[in-house]
C-alpha cells in the first residue's frame, strides 16, 4: 500500500518529532515567555513505539524517507537505541534517514549518528555573531554549533544542510557572511522563511521573502540555478564557491502541489500539514497495543491521510490558529 492523499500526492516523507522539549530558545520558535503546554514523558511515543512505526510506515506504506526533528532529538536519551533498531531497514528497503538539529549536542553524537546510518543532516544555525546567537537562542552554545557543522563537513553524511531562519533586523544583515563564511565548505545553506506560530509573535516587519534574501546575495555572489529533485527548495550553486544556498518560500510561495510529506508528532498524532490546527489521529494508543496488527495501524494511517487539504492556509488564516507550535510538530 502507498500513502496517497485525494489530490493524488504520494507520501513518502515522513518526519517525526522525537521530543516536544528543546534546551534553546529560540526567539521565533520556542521564547521563554511563551505559555506552550509540554507534554510529560509517558505520553511520548516510547522507543518501541517509534521502532513499530517506522517499521509500519517502510514495510506497509512505503515511506522511503525519515527525518527525525523535534523539540531537539538529541536531547532525547534514547534516540541512538531507535536508530539502531530501524538501521537493519535500509538493507531491505530504499530508506534514507535524516536528521534536523540544533547541533549543540551533535558533536559528540556524530559518528553514532553516522554508524546508525543516518544520511542527511540539517543544522540549525541562525547567526555567525556569538552575541547574536544568544540573544537569538537565549544560550551560550554558539561554539558548539559552530564546530558541530565543520566536523559533520569532514564525513560522509550525504548531505549537511546548514537552516537559517532570516528576520528583518535580527540577522538578515548577515546574509552576504553567511556565504562567505561557508565558501570553503561542502554544505547547503538554507535560508528560511520566518514562519508565523502559535506565540512566536510573528510580525509582518520581521519577514523577509525568500526573493528578497536571493536578490541581496545576487548583489555579491552569482548564483547557478541547480535543477535537483528537492522540491522545497529553490536552490543555487555559488559560483566559484564549494557551498551551495537554498530558499525556503514557505510562506509567499508555498509548495504545497508537491507536497509528500506527513508529520507525526512527539506524542504520536498525524499532522497532516506543519500549518493545520487540527492534529488527526493519535496513534500511541495502537503502537501500544500489541493486539492491533500493523496492518490495521497503516490502514489507519492511510484513512486519516484522507483528509489531506489541498494547501495550507493564507497567512491572514495562519495569523489566526493558535495551538500549532513549531516545538512539538517538529520542523
Ligand atoms: N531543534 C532542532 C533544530 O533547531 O533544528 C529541530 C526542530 S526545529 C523546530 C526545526 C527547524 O524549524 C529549524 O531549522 C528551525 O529553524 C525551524 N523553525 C522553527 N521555527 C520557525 C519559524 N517560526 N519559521 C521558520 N522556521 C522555523
Amino acid at each position: 500500500m502507498k500513502l496517497i492523499d485525494p489530490f493524488n500526492r504520494i507520501h513518502d516523507y515522513v518526519r517525526i518529532s522525537l521530543i516536544d522539549k528543546c534546551n534553546l530558545n529560540c526567539i521565533y520558535c520556542n521564547p521563554v515567555n511563551s505559555n506552550k503546554h509540554f507534554y510529560r514523558n509517558n505520553e511520548l511515543l516510547t522507543d518501541d513505539e517509534i521502532i513499530r512505526l517506522i517499521n509500519i510506515l517502510v514495510r506497509n506504506l512505503g515511506v522511503k524517507k525519515i527525518r527525525f526533528t523535534g523539540g531537539e532529538p538529541l536531547i532525547r536519551k534514547d534516540i541512538l537505541h531507535i536508530l539502531r533498531n530501524i538501521s537493519e531497514l535500509k538493507k531491505d528497503f530504499p530508506l534514507s534517514l535524516g536528521i534536523t538539529t540544533n547541533g549543540t549536542e551533535l558533536e559528540k553524537n556524530l559518528h553514532s549518528l553516522y554508524d546508525c546510518g543516518i544520511d542527511y543532516l540539517n543544522i540549525s544555525l541562525d547567526t555567525l555573531q556569538p552575541q547574536r546567537f544568544i540573544a537569538i537562542t537565549g544560550k551560550s552554545l554558539f561554539e558548539q554549533t559552530l564546530q558541530s557543522i565543520y566536523l559533520a563537513e569532514k564525513m560522509n553524511f550525504k548531505k549537511v544542510k546548514v537552516n537559517a531562519v532570516i528576520i528583518n533586523k535580527i540577522n538578515d544583515d548577515e546574509l552576504i557572511e553567511f556565504v562567505e563564511y561557508f565558501k570553503n565548505l561542502d554544505v547547503e545553506l538554507r535560508f528560511i522563511e520566518f514562519m508565523p506560530f502559535g506565540s512566536n509573535e510573528w510580525q509582518k516587519d520581521g519577514f523577509v521573502s525568500a526573493e528578497e534574501m536571493k536578490n541581496k546575495i545576487q548583489t555579491a555572489f552569482k548564483l547557478v540555478k541547480l535543477e535537483d529533485d528537492n522540491r522545497i527548495a529553490d536552490n543555487y550553486a555559488v559560483a566559484g564557491y564549494k557551498c551551495k544556498v537554498g530558499f525556503i518560500s514557505s510562506i509567499s510561495n508555498h509548495f504545497c502541489d508537491s507536497c509528500n510529506r506527513l508529520r507525526i508528532t512527539a506524542t504520536g498524532k498525524i499532522k497532516l500539514c506543519l500549518f493545520s490546527s487540527e492534529e488527526r489521529t493519535s496513534l500511541k494508543y495502537y503502537l501500544a497495543n500489541s493486539n492491533i496488527s500493523d496492518e490495521e495501524i497503516a490502514e489507519r494511517i492511510s484513512q486519516s491521510l484522507q483528509f489531506k487539504q489541498e494547501k495550507h492556509p493564507e497567512l491572514e488564516e495562519l495569523l489566526k490558529l493558535d495551538n500549532n507550535n513549531m516545538l512539538s510538530i517538529g520542523g
